[in-house]
């Protein structure tokens, strides 16, 4: 019987952050400074809290932050992953979100030590305007020889996550649609979501699915293709046949009904949403000496508190306890 809800939602798809360190200061994310970060727990222990939850029936485990890629023992992280089964004893889907800054160099160990996906975060085609989002000079180069370099191994479709900020990038659109034609990638634009650390956002910043599929319409048609019942993302093809993308529209297009996700932190709490206001911690339990057993009982009580949906939006919004860097995208 899998994970799953008082609302029936079966939960699929853990997410670790494994750092919240970032080598990245995306203005729709981090403030320009450092800021406090949480701790980060060993690598082992991430091990054992995804060997506990793929024993409970978690199908997916995507690796995050923070940047991922800037932590060490990644690569082995993986393999200790890859090893892993199933409770229908498959192979476990393993992905990776990260900036793509130092992929060109690990594209391949990581494909070696069992990767199966890799999503890589791009906010702009155009150099300029990509490092005045990241606010890191020259990343662009980077990270598309990052995203080339997945490739070569096989991480395929890459997918590329794209935030929209109105007056900022929405006038990458179309770029992005040749973009995904041309370089053979998945290109996912994501609705703005107020997680931010600089507390900008607003309803009219987020550029909707409704405006991105008019845009993307002039430079060609796009029809809509069934997309996985837990997938967040509606997909759509050119007319052509050429080229994919995706609209992840939390905003205006809610999808909570059908979330069958969970996230730890790098410090070891457990969020059963993005906007959670509170956290359970499943460190603590470890370090109490609780059993596998024990992990196992404390995680399914936590999913049973899973919230219903989030409130973006609407009057009252309380904020989640984290801005995303420290969340884990
Ligand atoms: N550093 C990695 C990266 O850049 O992909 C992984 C962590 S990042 C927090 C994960 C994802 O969250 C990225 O695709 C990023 O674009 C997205 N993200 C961050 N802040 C967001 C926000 N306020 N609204 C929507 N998406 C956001």
């Amino acid at each position: 019987m899998p994970l799953t809800d008082k609302f029936g939602r079966s939960i699929r798809d853990l997410r670790i952050s494994i750092t919240d360190r970032c080598n990245y200061k995306c203005v729709y994310c981090r403030s320009g400074s450092d800021g406090p970060q949480f701790p980060e727990m060993a690598i082992d222990e991430y091990l054992r809290i995804a060997r506990v939850f793929v024993g409970l029936g978690i199908t997916k485990v995507r690796l995050t932050g923070g940047e991922p890629l800037l932590r060490n023992g990644l690569v082995e992280m993986v393999s200790e992953l890859a090893r892993m089964r199933t409770v229908e004893s498959g192979a476990l889907d393993i992905a990776i979100t990260t900036n793509g800054h130092l992929l060109e160099d690990m594209a391949q160990p990581l494909a070696d030590a069992g990767l199966s996906r890799v999503t890589v975060s791009m906010d702009a085609v155009d150099p300029g305007r990509f490092a005045r989002i990241t606010r890191v000079p020259n990343g662009f180069e980077q990270v598309l020889a990052g995203v080339r370099a997945a490739q070569r191994p096989g991480l395929n479709p890459v997918k590329i996550n794209c935030v929209l900020l109105r007056g900022l990038n929405d006038d990458q659109i179309t770029a992005f649609g040749r973009f995904a034609r041309d370089e053979g990638v998945i290109v996912r634009f994501i609705e703005f979501m107020p997680l931010e650390e600089d507390r900008v956002w607003s309803p009219e910043i987020v550029v909707t699915l409704h405006e991105i599929l008019q845009r993307m319409a002039e430079f060609m048609p796009l029809r809509e293709v069934q997309h996985a019942h837990s997938e967040t993302a509606r997909r759509y093809l050119f007319e052509d046949g050429v080229g994919e993308i995706g609209i992840v529209a939390p905003v205006s297009h809610p999808f909570c009904g059908h979330c069958s996700r969970v996230r730890v932190t790098s410090d070891g709490k457990i969020r059963t949403c993005l906007f959670s206001v509170r956290e359970h911690d499943l460190a603590a339990v470890m370090e109490s000496g609780a059993s596998d057993d024990e992990l196992a009982d404390f995680i399914c009580r936590v999913i049973d508190h899973k919230e219903a949906r989030h409130h973006i939006g609407e009057p009252g919004f309380v904020p989640a306890s984290r801005t995303m860097v420290h969340i884990g995208g």
